[in-house]
């Protein structure tokens, strides 16, 4: 079955924005009858009318993860709770859950997403799919089920964890197309090593889906090396489905938002103004296609930017960037603001350098530090003082040339530093509180 819906996905901005609209009226009407919207639209005088064009959608107060929380779990209930089939809640990374409610309509819209998505990265009918995540309120085992199905795929539910059976089963149904994210993949290069096989031979692989965490470019490359395939980028997030929210083409220079699905800006996250294409802001989303539970103008704490131009593919739906971080992730340190992203952009470009680290902030003699962790990748070094002596003063210089604070660095041997159940834990904060 192909999943290139083509007059949707390089329909002209005009025509989109139309659709957009009416999109938004359908969304709004259902919003009114949830408790949360039902309250905000008398109180701001809104109605269905006051839209005449995708841009009014700014007369909309944002939407934020705490609104969600405070009216958990009814509160953005949109549809008699009769006809809500499915939930999921996020992880819960940075805090409580929140919840959210799928009825049919729902779950086909979010199955097509996922099939167009991954049509968009080259997987067809006659790949194999092996889901490599876990199943149950985590939305990127049965969303990528459902998705996958829907685009015909024979697909495999292997759920996360234990990898040699994730590799036996490569192996014995000879997958093409695997998803997990992407701090798993070393780990499960290191074990089909531990087997004697080299994964860019010892299997049928040809693509990988990647997502669910932040990760560099560097990272991805590392990932394409070590499985000898391409890797594209997945994101997505609980609040607005889970995956199949943006995803990378086969051109991967950034992930095109599904905007007949999505409406898409980029604020200032301190002034909430709206940033223009290029510029790095907050992303917000609107749901255009979801009636059991829509969420307007979500703020999703995530940092990218729009891509400005137009993608080789000829898909007309704009693309962000990587996702930078979260707004709640930057950490800061004798004032300076940090990702972990830009520790990892300067880790992974330096080949002596392994596959996992971990940074440490700790408070040591009133002085605030920043102690990062890394994993060599050939232990041998470790007992050579003048190369760890390099390797050491290489990274503090590169460091603190990225984030105007010198760091302490630790190396050490690789499989050392403790693996995250899930997605990767890439900051330890044990500061003294003031
Ligand atoms: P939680 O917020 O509890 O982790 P989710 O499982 O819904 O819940 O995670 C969504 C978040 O994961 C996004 O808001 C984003 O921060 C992160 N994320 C998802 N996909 C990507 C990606 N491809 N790149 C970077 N971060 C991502
Ligand atoms: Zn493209």
């Amino acid at each position: 079955m192909s999943y290139w819906e083509k007059d949707i996905e390089t329909a002209t901005r005009a025509n989109l924005e139309r659709f957009q609209l009416e999109r938004l009226q359908t969304t709004l009407k259902f919003a009114k009858q949830s408790q949360y919207y039902n309250r905000l639209f008398n109180k701001e005088g809104l109605t269905p009318e006051s839209f005449k064009s995708i841009k009014d959608i700014s007369k909309i107060p944002f939407t934020t993860k705490d609104d969600l929380r405070e009216n958990f779990p009814y509160g953005f209930l949109a549809v008699d709770k009769k006809d809500v089939i499915r939930l999921h809640s996020s992880s819960g990374t940075t805090g409580n859950p929140t919840v959210i409610f799928h009825n049919k309509h729902d779950l086909d819209s979010w199955a097509n997403l996922i099939a167009r998505s991954m049509y968009t990265t080259g997987v067809r009918e006659t790949d194999v799919f092996q889901n490599i995540c876990g199943y149950g309120l985590f939305t990127g085992g049965l969303g990528f089920q459902y998705g996958a199905e829907r685009l015909g795929v024979l697909t495999i539910p292997a759920g996360a964890g234990n990898s040699r059976r994730q590799i036996k089963l490569m192996q014995d149904y000879d997958t093409t197309v695997i998803h997990t994210i992407p701090s798993y993949v070393p780990h499960l290069v290191d074990v089909f090593r531990e087997m004697n096989l080299d994964p860019r031979i010892a299997t049928h692989l040809r693509i990988l889906l990647i997502g669910a965490e932040p990760h560099t470019e560097e990272t991805r490359l590392r990932i394409q090396e070590m499985m000898g395939v391409k890797a594209f980028n997945s994101y997505g997030l609980t609040e607005m489905n889970g995956p199949g929210v943006a995803f990378e083409c086969e051109a991967q220079q950034g992930m095109h938002v599904w905007e007949d699905c999505f409406y898409v800006e980029i604020i200032n996250p301190e002034t909430l103004e709206p940033i223009v294409d290029g510029e790095i802001g907050e992303l917000v989303l609107t749901t255009l296609d979801r009636q059991a539970n829509p969420v307007l103008r979500y703020r999703t704490q995530d940092l990218t930017r729009i891509i400005p131009g137009n993608c080789p593919c000829s898909r007309t739906h704009r693309r962000i960037d990587r996702i930078k971080g979260r707004t709640d992730d930057m950490f800061i340190l004798r004032g300076c603001n940090i990702f972990p992203m830009q520790v990892e952009k300067i880790l992974m470009k330096i080949p002596e350098v392994g596959n996992n680290y971990m940074i440490l902030l700790e408070t040591n003699n009133d002085v605030d530090e920043m102690i990062i962790e890394v994993e060599v990748k050939d232990s041998l070094l470790l007992d050579n003082y003048s190369r760890l002596e390099k390797l050491t003063r290489h990274i503090i210089a590169e460091v603190r040339n990225e984030v105007l604070v010198t760091p302490k660095i630790k190396l050490v041997e690789t499989n050392t530093l403790p693996k995250s159940e899930g997605k990767a834990i890439r900051v330890k904060d044990f500061r003294n509180q003031y």
